[in-house]
């Protein structure tokens, strides 16, 4: 949710990084779209939805802490996170 001119170059490189690593496990596993449109070549859908933590789990437990899982809505997508692990960024005053 950080604007990216707030990053700073370290951050940057951090999240790059966690990009990287997530869609690199996420292609070696087939991809993650459970929808019919988006298969393979045999018509089978990408594994890497089944490691997904809290994705479409609202109001359910975080499988961590036990929290109830939020979902924010931007665009036309949806983000779920849990509050207690993955906290907001403090805004500054
Ligand atoms: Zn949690």
């Amino acid at each position: 949710a950080r604007p990216t001119d707030k990053l700073t170059r370290p951050q940057v490189g951090a999240l790059l990084e966690g990009i990287r690593d997530v869609l690199g496990e996420s292609l070696a596993q087939g991809g993650t779209s459970f929808d019919s449109l988006y298969v393979d070549v045999n018509g089978q859908s990408g594994y890497f939805s089944r490691h997904l933590a809290v994705y479409g789990q609202e109001d359910r437990p975080c499988p961590r802490c036990g929290t109830a899982v939020i979902r924010e809505q931007f665009m036309n997508r949806s983000s779920y996170s849990c509050p207690q692990c993955q906290p907001r960024p403090r805004r500054r005053a």
